[in-house]
C-alpha cells in the first residue's frame, strides 16, 4: 500500500516548514544504514522539532493505521531504523529535536531531547566537570533517542552499566499520540511498574522517545590505561578478578584482543604498531579511572599492584602502561580499529554475544572447533567486553575462499554459534539489539513465556502495531509462539 497524497501532505503540515524531506537524493541517506546491509522505502521523512509535533504525527498515523519507524543517528547496525521496502511506512527522525533542556549539577543529572548526539552530550557533562560515561565508536553520530532505544552498551559498562543504567527519567510519545511526561531526575521512585525501562531496547516498537533524564558521575581525573599480553582467555579472566579486588571497583574497561585481530590491525591501520616487542597469543587491555585525587588514590600504583599480583600467578607475560593521554589512545586505538582492520581481510561473518564471564574460555574453545569443521581455514578474531562477559565473536573468511562463498555461510555459521551460546546459557544479541535481522533467532531462542509476555505488552500499548513493525518481534512468530 502506499501512502495518499492527502496523507502525504497533511503529514508535512503537521510537521511544520522544514519539517519534513520528500526528495529522494536527500532521503537516500536515512534509508540506508552503516554496513549497507538494510535498505528501504519510503514517501516521507518527518522531522519534527518539537515533542508536540511528534506527538501530533503519531496520533494521525495511528488514526489511519500508517506505520511509522523512528530514527535518530542511523548507526544500529540491525535494521531497524531502516522502513521496509514495501514504501509505506513513514520515517521520523529524531535529529531536530537537539536542546539539552537543563543541567542539574547538584542532583548530577541532565535532560537532553532525544536528537542530541551523545558526543555532545559528553562534552555538556565534562563542561560541569561530570561523565556521561556511554561510549561507543559511533558517538560521533549517534544520537541519545537511539541509545536509550537499544540500551547501547559499550566501553564502560563493567563500571556504569547500560543505557538503561544512566537513566533516571523519559519524556515518550506513545503509539496513540499521547505523550508521556516522565522526565524526573529522581533516584527513588518505588511507585508501581518502571514504565521507562519498557521503553530502554524496545527499538521503537513501543513509542517514540522524545526526552531523557540521564545520570551524570563525577568526571575522573586520575586514568590508567594497560595492554598486557596473557597465556590465555582463562589468565584473562582470572586477571580480570584480581583487577577488580585490588582497584576495589576501579577498572572501569578489560577488553580483549587476539593475536591475530592485533595483527591486523597493525597490518592495516596506519600509525597502529604493536606496543610490545614479542608476540602472545591474547591481550588485555584494561583501564582504571578515579574521580579522586591523587593524593586519596593513587591509581598509578593500583595498576602496578595488579599487574604485579597477576605476574606472580603468571596471569600476564608482558605489557605497556600508558604513561599520557595520546599513549593511552594509541593504545585504545589497537582495539578500537578491529572491526575496521577485519574488512581488509575479506568476509567476515559477525556475532554479538555474552556468556557468564568464567564460562568464555570454554566457549571460545568449543566456538573455535565449530568454525573450523563448519568452515575449514575460517579465522576467528573474538574480541571486546569481556569484562561484560561480551564478546564480538567475528570470523574472518578463509584466505583462499571467495568473498561471496563466504558470506553466503552467514546463516549457518550464525545459527551454529548461536546454538552453542544457548547451551551456556547466554545470549546472542548483547550489545546491537535484534532490528530485523535476528528476529527469527528471538523465535528459536526465546522461550513462548517470554516471548507471549513481549507480544503482550506490544498489542497493549501499539494495539494497531502502527510503531516500527517487523522490528524485535514479527507478528508471526509471536503469534505462533505465545
Ligand atoms: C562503528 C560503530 C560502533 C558501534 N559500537 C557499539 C557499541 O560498542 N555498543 C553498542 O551498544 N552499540 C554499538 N553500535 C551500534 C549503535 O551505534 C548503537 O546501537 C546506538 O545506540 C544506536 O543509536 P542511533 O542514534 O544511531 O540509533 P538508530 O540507529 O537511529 O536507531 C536504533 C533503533 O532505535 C530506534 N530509535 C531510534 N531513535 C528512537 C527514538 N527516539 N525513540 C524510539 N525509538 C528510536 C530505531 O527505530 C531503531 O530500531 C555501533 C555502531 C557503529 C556503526
Amino acid at each position: 500500500m502506499c501512502l495518499s497524497d492527502s496523507h502525504l501532505n497533511i503529514l508535512k503540515d503537521l510537521s511544520g516548514p522544514k519539517g519534513w524531506q520528500d526528495d529522494p537524493r536527500e532521503m537516500s541517506a536515512y534509508l540506508t544504514e552503516p554496513r549497507g546491509k538494510y535498505q528501504g522505502k519510503t514517501a516521507l521523512v518527518l522531522l519534527p522539532d518539537n515533542t508536540q509535533k511528534v506527538a501530533d504525527i503519531v496520533r494521525y498515523c495511528a488514526q489511519h493505521k500508517i506505520a511509522i519507524v523512528p530514527q535518530s543517528g542511523n548507526t544500529g547496525l540491525v535494521g531497524g531504523s531502516i522502513p521496509t521496502l514495501a514504501g509505506d511506512q513513514v520515517l521520523i527522525s529524531l535529529k531536530r529535536m537537539n536542546r539539552m533542556r537543563h543541567t542539574d549539577p547538584d542532583n548530577q543529572s541532565m535532560t537532553v531531547e532525544a536528537g542530541c548526539i551523545l558526543a555532545d552530550v559528553q562534552q555538556r557533562a565534562r563542561d560541569i566537570d561530570c561523565i556521561f560515561p556511554l561510549s561507543l565508536a559511533a558517538e560521533g553520530s549517534c544520537m541519545i533517542g537511539g541509545n536509550l532505544s537499544t540500551n547501547a552498551g559499550g566501553v564502560n559498562v563493567l563500571h556504569y552499566g547500560n543505557a538503561r543504567n544512566l537513566l533516571l527519567g523519559l519524556e515518550v510519545v506513545l503509539p496513540s499520540g499521547e505523550i508521556w511526561h516522565g522526565l524526573t531526575g529522581l533516584r527513588k521512585d518505588n511507585t508501581g511498574y518502571d514504565l521507562k525501562q519498557l521503553f530502554i531496547g524496545a527499538e521503537g516498537t513501543l513509542g517514540i522517545i522524545t526526552a531523557a533524564t540521564l545520570k551524570l558521575s563525577p568526571y575522573p581525573h586520575q586514568k590508567q590505561t594497560a595492554f598486557v599480553a596473557v597465556p590465555d582467555p582463562k589468565s584473562a579472566v582470572e586477571l580480570l578478578s584480581i583487577a577488580r579486588r585490588v582497584s576495589g571497583g576501579c577498572i572501569t574497561a578489560f577488553e580483549l584482543v587476539p593475536r591475530r585481530g592485533l595483527e591486523m590491525v597493525t597490518h592495516h591501520m596506519p600509525g597502529c604498531r604493536d606496543p610490545l616487542e614479542t608476540a602472545y597469543d591474547w591481550y588485555v587491555l584494561l583501564e582504571t579511572t578515579s574521580s579522586l585525587n591523587r593524593d586519596l588514590l593513587d591509581l598509578e600504583r593500583v595498576m602496578e599492584r595488579i599487574l604485579e599480583d597477576a605476574l606472580k600467578k603468571d596471569l600476564v607475560l608482558d605489557g605497556v602502561i600508558a604513561k599520557n593521554d595520546s599513549e593511552s589512545e594509541a593504545l585504545w586505538g589497537l582495539r578500537e580499529h578491529l572491526s575496521e582492520a577485519q574488512k581488509h581481510e575479506g568476509g567476515s561473518i559477525k556475532h554479538d554475544i555474552s556468556v557468564a564471564i568464567s564460562t568464555i574460555p570454554e566457549f571460545l574453545l568449543k566456538a573455535a572447533d565449530i568454525v573450523e569443521a563448519l568452515i575449514p581455514g575460517a579465522r576467528p578474531v573474538p574480541f571486546g567486553h569481556l569484562g561484560d562477559g561480551n564478546l564480538h565473536y567475528n570470523v574472518s573468511q578463509p584466505r583462499e575462499m571467495a568473498k561471496s562463498d563466504f558470506l553466503e555461510r552467514w546463516e549457518d555459521l550464525n545459527r551454529h554459534i548461536h546454538d552453542l551460546v544457548k547451551d551456556f546459557h547466554g545470549s546472542f544479541s548483547a550489545e546491537h539489539g535484534i532490528g530485523r535481522m535476528k528476529t527469527t533467532d528471538m523465535a528459536r531462542y526465546k522461550s513462548s513465556v517470554e516471548l507471549g509476555m513481549m507480544r503482550r505488552i506490544k498489542a497493549a500499548l501499539d494495539p494497531e502495531d502502527i510503531m516500527n513493525p517487523g522490528v524485535i518481534l514479527p507478528a508471526e512468530i509471536s503469534q505462533e509462539k505465545a
